[in-house]
């Protein structure tokens, strides 16, 4: 800006003009060097002079061609904006070249947005069913206040689910998984969370409560899966087997080995039931 206000004596209205000017005095400095060197010397060289005369004007020439040809947008956009009509369309290239780059900027951006948003999504929701995954399920844990990290992790494997694909086909098997998913968020409460942990498995976490009221709201599901089934393996309703393991803020993987190895003891006590992460108690 100094350097703007400093060279306004030359050509104050002009910012073309004064650039030219000082192009064209600069690019000629070398030659008036040599000129005032060689008259003070007495040793100037025709076939030198020549030369650097020659160069001199052909570097003037490009200098000045490109700064005009630089300065014209930007002057046309300018004396658009001095008469206030470059929104109105007085010159609509200039006006639409701008909008277009603006909205293409706005474009980009949100796109990016979404595009972050949507991996986002992905990584922490299981695709089938919309509720969380694993990675959902853990970071939802581990990001948890400190002293919201109390509760009981609940780790659900779906019973003989293999004969459902098998009798019914694949398809019917993802249509139970998508019903159980909801059957289990429909009646766990708000501050719990359901994840499926993978395959025909499921995690809850209940959050700040004992394993006695993991066990009830468990419980409960079984019965709604009996009363109102999501379906059938050989005349049976689905049912499913249940590992607890309380939590207190300590290692959350520590938890879920715990509520693994009590889903399995529910398994070898014969399925259908829901077991303690050290007693077993029938979800029956
Ligand atoms: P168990 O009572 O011992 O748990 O027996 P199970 O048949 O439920 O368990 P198993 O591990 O033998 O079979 C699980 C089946 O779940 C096998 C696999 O094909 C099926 N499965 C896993 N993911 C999906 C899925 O996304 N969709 C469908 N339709 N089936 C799946
Ligand atoms: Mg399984
Ligand atoms: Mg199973």
């Amino acid at each position: 800006m100094q350097f703007y206000l400093a060279t306004s004596f030359l050509f104050p209205r002009s910012l073309r003009l004064r650039l030219f000017t000082l192009c064209f005095v600069s690019t000629h400095l070398p030659l008036i060097g040599y000129l005032l060197w060689g008259f003070a010397s007495g040793r100037m060289a025709l076939a030198e002079f020549l030369l650097l005369t020659a160069m001199t004007v052909i570097g003037t020439a490009i200098a000045l061609i490109g700064i005009g040809a630089l300065l014209t947008p930007i002057q046309a956009l300018a004396g658009a904006l001095e008469k206030g009509q470059a929104a109105s369309g007085a010159l609509p290239e200039v006006g639409d070249m701008i909008r277009s780059l603006y909205s293409g900027l706005d474009r980009a951006a949100r796109a990016t947005g979404e595009r972050i948003d949507h991996l986002h999504r992905a990584a922490h929701e299981d695709a089938l069913t919309g509720i969380a995954n694993r990675r959902g399920f853990l970071s939802h844990l581990t990001q948890r206040d400190d002293d919201r990290k109390r509760g009981c992790i609940a780790l659900i494997d779906i019973d003989y689910f293999k004969r459902v694909n098998d009798l019914c086909g694949h398809e019917e098997g993802d249509r139970v998984l998508c019903a159980f998913a909801a059957r289990l968020s429909a009646l766990v409460r708000r501050a719990d969370l359901v994840a499926r942990w993978g395959g025909e498995e499921f995690a809850i976490f209940f959050e700040d409560c004992i394993e006695d009221e993991a066990s009830w709201t468990l419980a409960r599901i079984a019965a709604q899966l009996r009363d109102r089934p999501i379906g059938e393996v050989h005349g049976r309703p689905i049912s499913f087997s249940a590992g607890i393991a309380r939590w207190s803020g300590g290692d959350v993987e520590d938890a879920i080995a715990r509520a693994d190895t009590a889903l399995y003891d529910a398994k070898q006590a014969g399925r259908d039931r829901i077991a303690r992460a050290t007693t077993l108690a029938q979800s029956a």
